[in-house]
């Protein structure tokens, strides 16, 4: 009869138990509301008076009262912390530790049970029947084992899980970082990107980004963002790279070390690396908060870092393809192909605002023979001087910083020049000007001093053509002339087969 009993309460238990299990896999109910039920079962299924949870926390090193509920009362607040120490800790503590199996105490009406993993302390499970005054028996200590085990297994599953969501969402936040990143290579676009997504995703304080500009030595602030969301432009700091300048460049001379020793206090300085080299640095801080940095902002920070040195690498890269392939390496003027874009947009400018604009092509008379005569270094350097007269005279940019003029090499000896708003009079008068200061130039080469002069054919939108091909054809043809009719001179469109242009200068 006894033993049925036994037997029957022991199938029970093990109903009960299965509950409390599944209860547990349904992580997303979080644990508080998974150990609600667990403890809520332990006093019926066992009949306890009351039980305790006390969980392990890192950041204090102590057992806190995660969770209690009396019999009767239901959740009860257990405000409690007990401080882990080797000695005198008492008798959680010491079970915690692992220095007892398992405890009753209290003339056998209170217990105390291990929470752990084979890997992992997890915290205790404390029962009592001090208001019965009934003893625990062996049986009812062993139904009690069985809950500490599966509550252990459920807990480290559920920080498992929590820990893999936050990584997951911290992933995916990354991701579209990167994504963002990519959106444009436009360096500026990058870096406002990063510095913004510093604050907004990985929440730090405040981000600072320096760059090491390899020629000058030195590092050099580009932008700061901070958690008023307002990103601001550092270039005064600049700092020489030398061993003790500040604590940002001395982070620059700290060799393969790791992320997580890289903290201080507050702050955190994190290489920006391409293939072992580094090009940079990203100062992140929590100044304002004074949160401190944790392992999990220091890893997700080395994979914004990674990406964001790639991309601005990246960026740096493009930047200097595109510069070298609209700029003629001889001179540094933009190339044909890249003035025929400034020309298409030039023309849609002037006729949306009904505006005249000019295009004048320039080329030196008998360049040949200065190659044939004094050698081809000598006619490269005169195609320099040329250069450099035309862009003394010509304003690239308004005050606005809005393109305004444009030089181009056509190729050769030929130079093409725009000019935004000029009407036929006024890229006369440019052309002039043009013409007595090539004129007065001496360009010294190889001891000696050689002098030369231009040509220039010049039409004018939309008198002579509506479309770059048309303008470019006019322009041909009179150059052609002046060329035609004794060099060292200048012809409008408007002037063919009228009159020797020389009459005009
Ligand atoms: P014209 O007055 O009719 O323009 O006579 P030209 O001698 O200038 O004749 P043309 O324009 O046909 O000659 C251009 C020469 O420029 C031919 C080519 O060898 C030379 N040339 C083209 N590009 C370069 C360059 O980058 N450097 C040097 N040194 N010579 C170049
Ligand atoms: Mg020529």
């Amino acid at each position: 009869m006894e033993e049925n009993i036994g037997r029957e309460r022991l199938q029970d238990h093990l109903k009960v138990l299965q509950e409390a299990v599944r209860a547990f896999f349904q992580l997303e109910t979080g644990l508080d509301e998974t150990l609600k039920a667990g403890l809520k079962s332990i006093l019926g299924d066992i009949d306890f008076d009351a039980v305790y949870i006390f969980l392990y926390e890192e950041a204090s090193n102590s057992l806190e009262c995660y969770q209690a509920r009396m019999k009767g009362k239901g959740i009860i607040a257990g405000e409690s912390r007990i401080p882990v120490k080797e000695a005198g800790g008492g008798p959680l503590v010491d079970v915690f530790l692992g220095k007892d199996a398992s405890l009753v105490w209290d003339e056998g009406l209170q217990i105390c049970l291990p929470l752990h993993t084979a890997d992992d302390k997890l915290g205790v499970l404390m029962a009592d029947k001090l208001a019965s005054k009934k003893k625990i028996t062996p049986e009812e200590k062993d139904m009690l084992g069985d809950y500490a085990r599966e509550f252990s297994r459920g807990i480290r599953h559920v920080k498992v899980f929590h820990a893999n969501l936050q990584k997951i969402g911290m992933l995916l936040a990354l991701s579209k970082i990167s994504e963002a990143m990519a959106s444009s290579l436009e360096l500026s676009h990058v870096l406002s990107v990063i510095l913004k997504s510093a604050i907004e995703v990985l929440h730090f304080d405040r981000a600072k980004l320096y760059l090491i500009d390899k020629d000058k030595k030195i590092l050099k602030g580009v932008a700061s963002a901070d958690i008023r969301k307002v990103t601001r432009p550092i270039e005064m700091e600049q700092y020489r790279i030398e061993k003790g300048v500040n604590t940002i460049v001395d982070s620059l001379f700290e060799e393969g070390v790791p992320a997580a020793q890289r903290t201080e206090s507050m702050f955190l300085y994190v290489p920006l690396m391409v293939k072992n080299a580094k090009i940079g640095v990203l100062v992140v801080d929590n100044v304002f908060s004074q949160q401190p940095i944790t392992k999990d902002d220091r890893e997700s920070i080395d994979i914004l870092a990674n990406q964001a040195a790639i991309t601005i690498e990246k960026a740096r890269l493009y930047e200097e393809v595109k510069e070298l392939s609209i700029r003629d390496s001889l001179t540094g003027l933009y190339v044909h192909n890249f003035l025929l874009t400034r020309l298409d947009e030039e023309v849609k400018r002037a006729a949306r605002m009904k505006e005249k604009f000019s295009l004048t092509i320039i080329d030196i008379d008998g360049f040949k023979r200065y190659n044939d005569v004094y050698g081809h270094q000598a006619g490269d350097e005169i195609i320099v001087s040329l250069a450099g007269i035309l862009n003394q005279h010509i304003r690239s940019f308004d005050v606005k910083g809005r393109p305004l003029d444009a030089i181009g090499r056509y190729g050769g000896d030929e130079f093409v020049l725009l000019l935004a708003g000029a009407d036929a009079s006024t890229a006369l008068g440019v052309a002039k000007r043009l013409r007595d200061a090539v004129k007065a130039k001496e360009v010294k080469t190889d001891g000696k001093s050689l002098s030369f002069t231009v040509s220039m054919g010049i039409a004018v939108y939309p008198d002579d053509g509506t479309t770059q091909q048309q303008l470019f054809k006019k322009a041909d043809e009179a150059l052609y002339w002046a060329k035609q009719h004794g060099k060292d001179q200048v012809c409008l469109v408007k002037d063919i087969g009228k009159k020797d242009p020389r009459e005009i200068f």
